[in-house]
């Protein structure tokens, strides 16, 4: 079983970034209303991701870093919806075969306990840790007995900005939680929640800059089954790289041609020259006219009705774009 995880771990465990996003999307699922994120080194000293979700009871603390124990399929139907982001039960596992780990958890009205492994080995039997509800896990050394994955991880700066880049896109889609990023003490973010649209458009600006938020328009438009919002760049704040391009589909970010090419041939009218546009979208849709695993982790979606998305997008940022045309 020990080969068999660390097998799984190649897929879902490549960098410290990939750690912390199955953790986050674990914390999520618990229903966490606050996310801490705390890293060393880049993440590959330590990771620390702490969550006040609904916590792990005492019994199934040591079975959560068994392979495939996910608490999260209850029957086949489940995978059609997926209606958590988690459901292949092996993150835990895959995690904990190539690192240190220390999970702690707490169930409301109860003091907490921990567990630790190491490797997969399972180094202390469940313990005593008192906290407050929520669910703590603790990533040492990641990769220390896979030296070749190891090799592959690449300076601690660059692990770091992947660990920021994942968080941030995660802040990005889930205003209804709070969000704090600290590394090597350094405090990054403190995100609150955030419920209204002033709040919503401040957390954007600090995670991707307030010029974007200065430049931004606000994007809402509704048709049959179809809803985008969230914020589009004028374009005199069209960029030379497309490197501020965020749309999230049904929560989820998306690297998608179809869409990418309908929001350009919007900005095409308005735009000058080889610039590209800058945004951070949201599109909503009935989840069975999208299949979100074409791949896990790669960002790819398929569209039921192709056409129509490219269209519905297409038109309302034209129409918002030809309003600010100079
Ligand atoms: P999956 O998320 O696919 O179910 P994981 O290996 O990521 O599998 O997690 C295993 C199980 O551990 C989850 O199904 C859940 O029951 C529990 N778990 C993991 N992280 C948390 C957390 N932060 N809060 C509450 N429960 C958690
Ligand atoms: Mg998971």
């Amino acid at each position: 079983p020990r080969l068999a995880n660390q097998i799984a771990a190649g897929e879902v465990v490549e960098r410290p970034a990939s750690v912390a996003k199955e953790l986050i999307e674990n914390a999520l699922d618990a229903g966490a209303t606050r996310i801490r994120v705390e890293a060393e080194r880049g993440g590959i000293a330590s990771l620390v991701i702490s969550d006040d979700g609904h916590g792990i009871e005492q019994q199934q603390l040591a079975l959560a870093l068994a392979r495939h124990a996910t608490s999260k399929i209850q029957d086949l139907d489940d995978l059609e919806g997926v209606a958590t982001l988690g459901f292949r039960g092996e993150a835990l596992a895959s995690i904990a075969s190539v690192s240190r780990l220390t999970l702690t958890s707490a169930v409301e009205g109860e003091t907490g306990f921990c567990v630790s492994a190491e490797g997969r080995d399972m180094v202390a039997d469940v313990r005593p840790a008192p906290r407050n509800r929520g669910t703590t896990l603790e990533i040492r050394d990641l990769f220390f007995n896979t030296p070749a994955r190891r090799k592959f991880l690449k300076t601690e700066k660059t692990e770091q900005n992947h660990i920021q880049t994942a968080l941030s896109r995660q802040a990005m889609s889930r205003f209804d939680v709070g969000f704090e990023w600290v590394h090597d003490g350094k405090v990054h973010w403190q995100l609150p929640q955030a419920a209204t649209e002033a709040a919503r458009a401040a957390r954007i600006a600090k995670l991707v800059g307030q010029p974007f938020m200065d430049a931004a328009l606000s994007v809402e438009a509704e048709a049959i089954g179809l809803r985008l919002h969230g914020w589009v760049a004028a374009p005199t704040f069209s960029r030379s790289q497309p490197d501020l391009q965020y749309l999230f589909v049904n929560g989820r970010v998306v690297r998608d041609r179809l869409v990418g090419h309908a929001i350009r041939q919007a900005y095409r009218d308005v735009m000058y020259g080889q610039r590209h546009p800058a945004y951070v979208l949201y599109l909503e849709l009935d989840p069975a006219s999208v299949d979100v695993n074409v791949h896990p982790t790669k960002h790819e979606v398929r569209f039921r009705d192709q056409r129509l998305v490219h269209d519905f997008l297409f038109k309302s940022l034209h129409r918002l774009l030809a309003q600010v045309r100079t």
